[in-house]
């Protein structure tokens, strides 16, 4: 998270090495900025600059390095899901199917304080997998990484919304099965995967901790579970933040 405070009426972009960052406001002096880094980033040095004008027409700028720290992701050998589920192609074209909805930003931020975990408290600490890890499916190359965090759950197990938010999609897709993405706010959205039922609609706005679906093994799965991701910027990111921590 990126926070500036600049005068009344100023205007500000800026961009985190190849991101571009969306500032918002809640009290008009203080802006805040979320963008995710990809697991997958290089550790070393990043830049991010900001700009913008004064309302007398002053421009002012800042350019910053930042380091990026390796994740030091485990590897993971999957076996045992449906083979036309693995592939390099299949799984860049779901993540822009789904950056169509996680790259727009929504000017009302729903949330506050931290996120609920999206499993009944007999659950909540029952991790399947981390976020991060490198995969290979079914004997195939390291060539994949786990993009969120999986719970152990019995078959038709319920699953809460994390925080407040109106859902944008609920359908099937080829790899995270049937899906359930909730739009928080400011860029930030959580997402439901291999669900065995459906439990809201879209356009349906949700609250922290509302039943929204149950878990199943649609999808590239190998058994019932939960996977939970959140994306921030178009990205997705560690799950566990976003319980441990209150962003802004
Ligand atoms: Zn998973």
């Amino acid at each position: 998270m990126i926070e500036v405070d600049i005068p009344d009426g100023a205007q500000i972009s800026g961009s985190l090495g190849e991101y571009p960052l969306s500032f918002f406001t809640q009290d008009g002096k203080t802006y805040q900025s979320l963008q995710g880094l990809h697991a997958k980033e290089s550790p070393g040095l990043n830049s991010i600059s900001m700009s913008g004008t004064l309302t007398d027409g002053t421009p002012f700028a800042l350019t910053q390095m930042v380091e990026v720290f390796s994740g030091d992701y485990h590897y993971e050998e999957i076996i045992g899901v449906p083979q036309e589920t693995v592939g390099i192609d299949i799984t860049e074209d779901e993540t822009i199917q789904l950056q169509e909805y996680t790259l727009q930003s929504t000017q009302n931020k729903f949330w506050a304080g931290e996120f609920l975990s999206p499993v009944p408290p007999a659950f909540s600490a029952a991790y399947a997998s981390y976020y991060g890890g490198r995969r290979s499916y079914n004997g195939s190359g390291y060539y994949y990484f786990h993009s969120g965090l999986d719970y152990f759950s019995p078959m038709s197990g319920d699953i809460y919304a994390a925080a407040p938010g109106k859902v944008v999609f609920t359908g099937p897709m080829l790899l995270h099965g049937n899906t359930t993405l909730i739009d928080h706010g400011w860029g930030v959205y959580s997402l439901y995967a291999h669900q065995s039922e459906f439990l809201v609609q879209e356009e349906q706005q949700v609250s922290a901790g509302a039943l929204i679906g149950r878990v199943g093994s649609t999808g590239r799965s190998s058994g019932p579970h939960l996977h939970w991701e959140i994306w921030v910027g178009g990205i997705q990111v560690n799950p566990l933040d976003w319980v441990d921590n209150i962003y802004p």
